[in-house]
């Protein structure tokens, strides 16, 4: 395998920036850095190199919805109008379709600087709710669209049986999400057998909330997990939250740590109507907390508690979950945006004298790299993950200024992209764009015309 050579005038290496940097790669991981060296002939040369950023939770099939639910209906709209939507689409689509859709998506992941992908994959059947011959159909159909594009999968098979808190029966636009566990072991089955044949590839296993999961269910699946990373979304709406105490008299994530192994394999996704027990709780026993700043936004949900979180050492990441805009530097912006808003403050994510776009990027380069069981940041051994950027416009700017300025000031773009070794991005632009687009545009085409 050939050798391949980096050289970056600074570099953002185990949280500290390094000037004069060599990487060398091979079979996919980084084989050696050196530090303060001068450029050689077989260097490709760039300004500045950051890590790939983990995305921690993703519906690719909801990035076809993108821009087509900003119109007000009759009454106040809210999340559940939202997914009254979403389950329109998601009855409609075909593989092929799901294809062509995560294919898109992933695309713009690379483009933007992610370089893995947590796919909390649950859109399982056909239209009519019935399994596909091979159970896995859509799971394959991720594990190739991750595969054309090169960006690393973490799967999450989504466990889901119920409409709501107690067991109750799924409703008739659920159909194609439902599993019983018997049903839900030869999916794990299927994934297993397809991620063991793609490079790098993880599994974990996502129960999809208190509300499509009873107890009993929840302890029957996690055996399934087998050491993978344990995705459930929870205390994301506030009827949520009535909903689980009038069931339990708890609330969810207190009761979510009260009866289940919670510890750091978990990452729980958006928890964000907590009281400051339960986050400080939730801090203590290591769950990663899966923040998804812009859909939440989007969809009106609310603000993480980030404050008491950070202060027992809590560990967050990142996931553009409905995949209505595609962008790191975005989602860490809003996470702080969100955070000076409710509390009339800045610099909230930061400690004193620290910068904000530093700590919200290794913060989440840490959570979303434990969320998805890969490395994080750039060393020897890791996956070679990484991302230069164009700082054509700022070139007076210092390494330490680099991450405040692509965050908050929009003036630094990402220019290359590598993912497990491989040049996936050049320029800005994916290298098989054009082919992934133009299947994308007509594949869209026919669902909006069919809609
Ligand atoms: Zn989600």
């Amino acid at each position: 395998m050939a050798l391949n050579s980096i050289f970056a005038e600074a570099a953002l290496l185990g949280g500290e920036w390094a000037t004069n940097v060599r990487l060398t790669m091979e079979a996919g991981t980084i084989r050696s850095i050196e530090r303060g060296v001068a450029i050689s002939a077989p260097d490709e040369r760039h300004r500045l190199i950051v890590p790939g950023m983990g995305n921690l939770h993703s519906h690719a099939f909801q990035r076809a919805m993108a821009g087509l639910t900003e119109v007000r209906g009759p009454t106040s709209d809210s999340f559940w109008s939202w997914r009254t939507l979403m389950y329109k689409f998601a009855l409609s689509m075909t593989p092929d379709d799901i294809e062509a859709v995560a294919s898109q998506l992933y695309m713009e992941m690379l483009e933007a600087g992610f370089t893995r992908v947590g796919e909390f994959h649950y859109l399982h059947h056909d239209r009519d709710g019935r399994a596909y011959a091979n159970i896995a159909e859509h799971a394959e159909r991720i594990g190739a669209a991750s595969v054309e594009t090169g960006i690393g999968l973490t799967l999450l098979p989504v466990f889901y049986a119920h409409s709501g808190f107690g067991g109750s029966a799924p409703t008739e636009g659920q159909r194609r999400f439902i599993n019983s566990i018997e049903s839900f072991s030869a999916l794990m089955d299927g994934c297993r057998t397809m991620t063991a044949r793609l490079p790098g590839a993880r599994l974990g296993i996502a129960p999809h909330s208190l509300r499509a999961a009873t107890p009993e269910e929840l302890r029957d699946i996690l055996p399934m997990a087998a050491g993978g990373a344990v995705h459930i979304h929870i205390s994301e709406q506030v009827k949520e939250v009535e909903d689980c105490i009038a069931w339990s008299g708890a609330r969810p994530v207190e009761w979510l740590l009260e009866n289940m192994p919670v510890d750091e394999r978990w990452c729980l996704i958006h928890a964000t109507h907590m009281t400051e027990t339960e986050t400080r709780d939730m801090a203590r026993r290591r769950a990663i907390a899966g923040l998804c700043p812009i859909t939440e936004a989007n969809l009106g949900d609310g603000i993480f508690p980030v404050e008491p979180f950070l202060e027992e050492k809590g560990c967050f990441g990142v996931g553009s979950d409905s995949n209505i805009s595609i962008s790191v530097a975005q989602e860490l912006r809003q996470l702080e945006y969100s955070q000076r808003l409710g509390l009339r403050s800045r610099n909230v994510v930061a400690v004193p004298q620290q910068s904000t776009g530093q700590r919200l990027f290794l913060q989440s380069l840490e959570g979303g790299a434990r969320a998805l069981q890969s490395d994080s940041g750039i060393a020897v051994g890791a996956a070679a993950d990484f991302v230069s950027l164009d700082i054509a416009a700022t070139p007076y700017l210092l390494p330490h200024q680099v991450l405040d300025q692509w965050i908050f000031a929009d003036s630094i773009k990402v220019d290359c992209v590598w993912a497990a070794g491989a040049k996936c991005v050049a320029g800005g632009r994916h290298t098989q764009r054009d082919v992934i687009a133009a299947r994308f545009r007509s594949v869209m085409a026919a669902l909006l015309d069919a809609a």
